[in-house]
């Protein structure tokens, strides 16, 4: 049966490993099975029913798998919160899935975080979770509404087309679109990667992406899980300690954005350049020189993939050598069907430009409560549209040219700019805003704002910068921001 409980091995050496300094721990499947189930037991106690939603705001931690693995099996949805968001983000999450729970880290709950306070705002419990040696604690801060009054449910046992895990993406609208993934789409999307990179019990991966987005949950901790191999998790990304931690416990293949590439080319390793069996790159346009210079810098394939929170991470790699990939290519489907249609939904001739679609039991079903996104998204075959624009090569290899959807990609982070526009709008000194991609070295895109403020009204971009940073994550805060008079607004 495929769901998250069945497919994870339970048994076959080490699973993962956090590398805390100075005594890493080491977690064997058959340890990891037992600590999910006992955390499992915790939830079902507290009161967590099937398909209520838990929103986890944990960092890259143990806390977070054994937390993410529980709550699947306890038929709950897990809903995966960047830690960095502010009061207000928080509270539409938890809002838009009337999260029961909410998993804070410890602490938060004494020092009233913003995830604290937007949990409680919404009447959801709150518990803190964290490892403290022997298992991952849930301590109940405040019992809600909703879980308070059903205590003491029984442990479940998770059914292919429960919803797992629900993550919102960007909307072009502005209000961001919940993505519900089942136990099937996901395991499609483990299995699927297992067989592009040929994962085995013998690869180890250092994860640098976060969990809470398809790219590091899939890629880079599900699919080696489900193959049987080991993940090393720290709590974050850090060029100065990557290449120590990938040598000293072997790892041999990593995923990332392009962005982190670049970072560890401007940071090479000390000294021996570690055996790398492939490099994988998927979430942002990897250029052609980034691809040649890390083959050459790292000695290894670099496979470049293209996913989607709606198809559960991948729907097309570049394969492994012996096989043809080439640099601007994301390859093609591994057990999922691509199709290049146009707008009528008619698949058009090999090599001309039209929409990238795919199909297969990896995508979504369709948007949580929006009728007109799931309308617009999928053709009356049941394909789903993009939003991407691109061709395919005459060995059906995906070249992707455009987008049809208005979002600015920050080095992988998707952000809309209508979100920020709204954001500004509130601004008392502010009249009109407008935020709009700029090109960055670092990230491929950033984002810049045209504003013009009320008549009469002064401040500085710095000044408006610093607002805006008290109202959202830090990541969603524009680069440049330029005081304009009058605001020529495209037509459409
Ligand atoms: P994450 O949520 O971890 O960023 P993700 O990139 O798989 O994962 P989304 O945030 O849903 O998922 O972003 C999907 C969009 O990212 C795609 O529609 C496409 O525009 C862009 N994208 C993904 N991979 C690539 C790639 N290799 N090259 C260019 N664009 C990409
Ligand atoms: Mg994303």
């Amino acid at each position: 049966m495929a769901t998250l409980s069945t497919t994870i091995p339970t048994d076959g050496g080490t699973a993962i490993i956090i590398p805390n300094k100075p005594d890493p721990l080491a977690i064997s499947y058959a340890q990891l099975h037992s600590h999910v189930s006992a955390f499992q037991e915790k939830l079902a106690q507290l009161g967590i029913a099937p398909q209520d939603a838990v929103s986890i705001t944990l960092p890259n931690s143990y806390e977070f798998i054994v937390a993410f693995l529980a709550a699947s099996w306890q038929r709950a949805i897990a809903a995966p919160l960047n830690p960095a968001y502010k009061q207000d983000e928080f509270e539409f999450y938890i809002d838009d899935l009337s999260s029961a729970l909410a998993l804070v880290p410890r602490d938060s709950f004494q020092s009233d975080g913003p995830a604290v306070r937007a949990a409680r705002k919404h009447k959801a419990a709150i518990a803190e979770c964290c490892w403290n040696g022997h298992e991952v604690t849930l301590d109940i801060m405040d019992k809600g509404e909703a879980v308070g009054k059903k205590s003491g449910q029984v442990v479940q046992k998770a059914l292919p087309d429960d919803i797992a895990l629900v993550l919102h993406t960007s909307g072009t609208t502005g209000r961001p679109k919940a993505v519900p993934l089942t136990h099937r789409n996901l395991t499609k999307t483990m299995k699927n990667i297992q067989i592009t990179y040929k994962l085995s019990p013998k690869d180890r991966t250092l994860l640098v992406m976060p969990l809470f987005h398809v790219h590091g949950l899939l890629a880079g901790f599900l699919a080696p899980l489900f193959s049987n191999g080991s993940v090393i998790v720290p709590m974050r990304f850090s060029a100065s300690e990557f290449w120590d931690m990938f040598t000293n416990y072997n790892a041999n293949w990593y995923t990332a954005v392009p962005t982190i590439h670049q970072i560890l080319l401007r940071n090479p390793p000390p000294s021996k350049v570690p055996n790398i069996r492939f490099i994988r790159s998927c979430s942002s346009p990897l250029s052609p020189k980034t691809f040649h210079e890390l083959e050459k810098a790292f000695n290894a394939p670099v496979l470049e993939a293209y996913a989607m929170t709606e198809g559960a991470h991948q729907m097309t790699s570049n394969p492994l050598p012996p096989a043809k990939r080439f640099p601007g290519s994301v390859g093609i489907g591994q057990g999922v069907e691509v199709k290049i249609l146009d707008q009528k939904g008619v698949e058009v001739s090999q090599g001309v430009e039209a929409e990238i679609c795919v199909r297969g039991e990896n995508v979504t079903k369709g948007y949580l409560n929006n009728p007109e996104a799931n309308k617009t998204s999928f053709t009356k075959e049941g394909v789903f549209r993009t939003g991407d624009q691109g061709k395919q090569d005459e060995d059906g290899y995906v070249i992707i040219t455009g987008r049809i959807k208005e979002l600015i990609n920050k080095g992988g982070e998707k952000i809309s700019p209508v979100e920020i526009d709204n954001v500004v709008a509130q601004n008392p000194l502010v009249g009109e805003a407008v935020s709009f991609a700029i090109d960055d070295e670092m990230y491929g895109q950033d984002i810049g704002l045209a504003v013009v403020l009320k008549d009469g009204e002064r401040t500085t971009p710095d000044d408006l910068r610093k607002w805006i940073t008290t109202r959202v994550a830090k990541f969603k805060v524009p680069k440049q921001v330029r005081d304009v008079e009058t605001l020529l607004r495209p037509v459409h």
